[in-house]
């Protein structure tokens, strides 16, 4: 049966790995939505090659690019935030979510609410909003799968188990390029040195995310929402090897692990085929040529980013809105060269505590609403915070 498939984030490298896998089978997928940002080349030539339906750039400025780059093609063109959610409301049966940002969030929601399948790479929905967006799936009878590596881990350690006798989950971490640096030696880390991970090929921004741990403390918190398990439960394992990605441990004393090559088609492939399994074209492991796999414990001391995860989860209602938008701000400011390295965990952490001074313990019920107007309150905290700094 054909099925039909949108990618939110087309452009980026989840996109482009999900369209690969696709377009090694276009008997089976109808393209219905392509969406990207400003890559505006690569989303046209992307919309061309699997014949979109509709191709979309997040910013109204690109709208013109666009039209022109598709001209004569037949393929509709449409530009702006609403124009993705919008995409996103046209019938599918499976969707990608891996817009960078809480940018993925509305779009991720309208194909929950279709009661499709939806693949989700984009952890900063959940982090946001985890209880909104597993309610909608859960309303609207759809299916949500894990991409990041991780969390596909462990969704296929769980398969055929119970979530009930599961005593911890344990998450890898590759440590990333400054898992050896001394806090010091981070304070001058540069916008490159961040941006090259010993093992993964992503995005920039996951690629200095993981740099400084902050994409591991994300996805804590990821980890709490996708399976429901208590903060307690979950543990983080340095890996330098990033070949086993998760444990899952049961009341029994067994860990099932999960091990492959650090590729994300992978996990793409797992959440496309799913709940078949079907030949993928990543590497097979060679253990003996590997010879060894390391492990050890995360240094919360260099890297807070975790700590402030675990505070995140304790706090619970929309500090996970606020974390994440901080953190994006923070990002958003080291990639402008405006903040140092080691700078942005303190910057988030001050953030954090000026809203919850600010507006009490209470919590916020997770709403849509609620959630945007905390992501916009903790961006604006975040840069005045950081302009006072100067
Ligand atoms: P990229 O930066 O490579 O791609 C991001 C995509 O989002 C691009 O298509 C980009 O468009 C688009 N985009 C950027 N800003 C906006 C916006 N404001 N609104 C709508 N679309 C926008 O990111 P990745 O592919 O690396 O990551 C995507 C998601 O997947 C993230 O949530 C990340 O955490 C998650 N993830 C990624 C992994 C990886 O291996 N890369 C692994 C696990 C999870 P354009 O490029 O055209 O500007």
């Amino acid at each position: 049966m054909v099925r039909r498939v949108s990618i939110f984030g087309a452009t980026g490298s989840i996109g482009e790995n999900t369209l690969d896998l696709i377009a090694r089978r276009p008997e089976d997928f109808d393209v219905i939505a392509l969406t990207g940002g400003r890559n505006i080349d690569r989303l046209a030539a992307l919309a061309r090659k699997h014949s979109a339906c509709i191709a979309v750039t997040a910013f109204e400025d690109c709208y013109q690019p666009l039209a022109e780059a598709l001209a004569g093609s037949g393929i509709e063109v449409a530009a702006g935030p609403d124009a993705i959610a919008a995409a996103a409301e046209r019938p599918v049966d499976w969707a990608m979510s891996a817009i960078v940002g809480a940018a993925g969030l509305v779009p991720g929601l309208a194909i929950l609410r279709q009661g499709a399948t939806l693949a989700l790479a984009n952890k900063e929905s959940l982090v946001a909003a985890g209880p909104l967006v597993m309610q909608s799936a859960r309303d609207h009878g759809a299916t949500l799968l894990p991409v990041d590596s991780e969390h596909s881990a462990v969704f296929q350690a769980l398969t055929g188990e119970d979530i009930a006798r599961v005593e911890r989950i344990v998450i890898t971490a590759s440590g990333g390029p400054f898992r050896d640096w001394s806090t010091e030696e981070m304070q001058q880390a540069t916008l490159a040195e961040a941006s090259a991970h010993p093992n993964w090929s992503m995005g920039q921004r996951i690629t200095i995310d993981s740099a400084s741990m902050f994409n591991k403390a994300l996805e804590m918190i990821e980890t709490r929402e996708f399976f429901g398990v208590p903060p307690e439960q979950i543990e983080v394992l340095i890996h330098p090897q990033s070949i086993l990605h998760a444990m899952v441990g049961y009341c029994d004393g067994a860990m099932m692990a999960h091990l492959g090559p650090p590729d994300m088609r992978h996990a793409i492939g797992f959440a496309l085929n799913w709940p078949e399994r079907a030949e993928l074209p990543v590497a097979r492991l060679d253990l003996a040529g590997l010879g060894a796999l390391e492990f050890s414990k995360p240094d919360e001391g260099r890297f807070p980013a975790l700590r402030l995860a675990q505070e995140v989860m304790a706090a619970g209602g929309l500090a996970g809105a606020a974390f994440n938008a901080a953190k994006e701000t923070a990002l958003d400011l080291f990639i402008g060269d405006h903040l140092k390295f080691t700078d942005m965990a303190g910057l988030v952490e001050r953030t954090l505590d000026k809203i919850s001074a600010d507006f009490g313990p209470k919590q916020a019920e997770i709403t849509l609403d609620n959630v945007l107007s905390m992501d916009h309150l903790a961006r604006v905290t975040a840069r005045e915070l950081a302009q006072s700094a100067h």
